[in-house]
């Protein structure tokens, strides 16, 4: 790193400004602090980002630890990087503070303004803190366990919106082990014999998968992707798994990496030729329907040697990219294809491609505009934003993600908030459905007009899980 860092006329200035500036400074391993600096612009620098990016990865902490100001960093580097790091020392006093929430509330808002604003202020944030999760173990015991509570509780999904899966799976882990210790210790013992087992078959079955793929001169990658210890310790502990192993069917998936998507409905089709697929379970094609996170693979599962299931995820090596890089990768190509200012651009506002997938932070902020009340505010960003969310489809295929058990009142008004005042009536897959049914993901929601605006029913309200409705509703209802 130190090598590419002399090479360009940029980095070493800043390099050389950051060893200055950091000179004296020991982290507790006893490195000199500025190579935590270092590590982060090299993060950064893996996963693709513009050159303003990477400089204020070196300086990213010297506003906040050292005599820097922001005159200085505007005059020496520009108010582009100036602005990113002043962005990063801003959202990095984010502190979940268990009982004083209104001040993680209001770090919380600071960090959402800062992200609308620019992306990379989040992206620099998320490089620093998987650098400081990697070196977590020199720290004290209590900070420790702070440290990785907030990072599951803040900084992993915030990697899973922006669709950096490889990144979201690497925080969760971490911060599993340091938040949860004894469950991890014994979760990884108890899983170790679970792992070998199924990761067996897939490699027998892979073989016999190349060799499929090969008949139809098919060039695959084929590998097999454990599940992450963190994730399958969530979904041992879901109601209808209750710890048993039998019942998760991924503990090791089939990852088939091929070139184009014409030749991944064609592996499909030829895997279902010899290994039956599960009904019931079955596909799920996020090609064609991609996930709100822009996640896209076709998933399926199938009866294997010995008619044991497994799962088979399938995937054009651009979207394997996009999966374990999430916005990172769509900046990279945005710049191979047309220079960095394109890139800048999207970066700072969110152009074309990225502001579909940015939504859900537009929406943030436009409630951190209109909700005054912290502990409302509070409420719509911990359980609408973070929580895991469903992926509901409208009648015409238009994806919208709502968290979990969200009901078709719930659905109308994200649609939009005038559908919520005609709701008659609700069917989900074609079939009627009373309005507090529970949504589950990959539903087809449709919602039944009445020909004339009626007044939402006060009931809903005890229903519904988002704020939006919630709010639309008591609007209505009052006026
Ligand atoms: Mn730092």
């Amino acid at each position: 790193m130190e090598e590419i860092v002399a090479s360009d006329k940029n980095l070493s200035k800043a390099w050389a400004f950051a060893k200055l500036k950091h000179k004296g400074q020991k982290r507790l391993t006893g490195e000199d602090y500025v190579y935590h600096a270092l590590e982060t612009a090299r993060i950064l620098m893996e996963w693709g980002l513009d050159k303003s990016s990477i400089v204020a990865g070196l300086l990213h902490d010297t506003l906040e630890d050292t005599d820097t100001s922001l005159e200085e960093l505007n005059t020496k580097f520009g108010g582009e990087v100036a602005h990113i790091v002043e962005g990063v020392t801003k959202v990095g006093h984010i502190r979940l503070k268990g009982s004083q929430e209104a001040e993680f509330v209001e770090n919380l808002r600071k960090m959402f303004l800062a992200m609308a604003a620019d992306l990379r202020v989040v992206l620099v944030k998320l490089a620093d803190r998987l650098h400081n999760m990697r070196t977590l173990h020199v720290l004290p015991l209590e900070k420790q366990k702070k440290i990785a509570k907030e990072t599951l509780e803040v900084y992993a999904p915030l990697a899973e919106r922006l669709g950096m899966g490889e990144v979201k799976s690497e925080l969760e882990d971490l911060g599993f082990s340091y938040a949860y210790p004894d469950d991890y210790k014994e979760l990884l013992q108890i899983a170790k014999p679970h792992y070998a087992k199924t990761g067996k078959h897939i490699r027998e079955m892979q073989t016999s998968v190349t060799r499929i793929l090969k008949a139809e001169e098919i060039e695959a990658e084929i590998q097999a992707r454990k599940k992450h210890l963190y994730s399958l310790w969530n979904k041992l502990k879901r109601p209808d798994i209750q710890g048993d192993f039998s019942k998760i069917n991924d503990i090791v998936a089939m990852r088939i990496i091929v070139g184009t998507v014409k030749e991944c409905y064609l592996a499909l089709g030829l895997i279902h030729n010899t290994y039956k697929p599960v009904p019931s379970i079955g596909i799920s094609d996020f090609i064609a329907q991609p996930k709100p996170n822009g996640y896209r693979s076709i998933h399926t599962k199938v009866f294997g040697p010995g008619q044991r299931i497994v799962e088979i995820q399938i995937r054009t090596r651009k979207m394997h990219k996009e999966a374990e890089q999430g916005m990172a990768a769509h900046w990279a190509y945005s710049e191979a294809k047309s220079g960095d200012q394109n890139k800048t651009k999207i970066l700072q506002k969110g152009v074309k491609m990225s502001e579909e997938k940015l939504n859900w932070v537009s929406q943030l902020v436009t409630w951190q505009e209109e909700l005054t009340d912290s502990k409302e505010y509070l409420e719509a960003v911990k359980f609408d934003a973070l929580n895991h969310r469903n992926f509901i489809y409208s009648p015409k295929g238009d994806v919208y993600d709502l968290p979990e058990r969200a009901t078709p009142v719930d659905f109308a008004y994200r649609v939009h908030s005038q559908l919520g005042n005609y709701i008659q009536a609700a069917k989900v897959d074609g079939k009627m459905v009373p309005l507090d049914y529970e949504l589950q993901s990959g539903q087809v929601v449709e919602i039944v007009k009445s020909k004339n605006p009626r007044k939402p029913n006060r009931d809903w309200l005890s229903s519904v899980k988002t704020m939006v409705a919630k709010r639309e509703i008591k609007k209505a209802v009052r006026s």
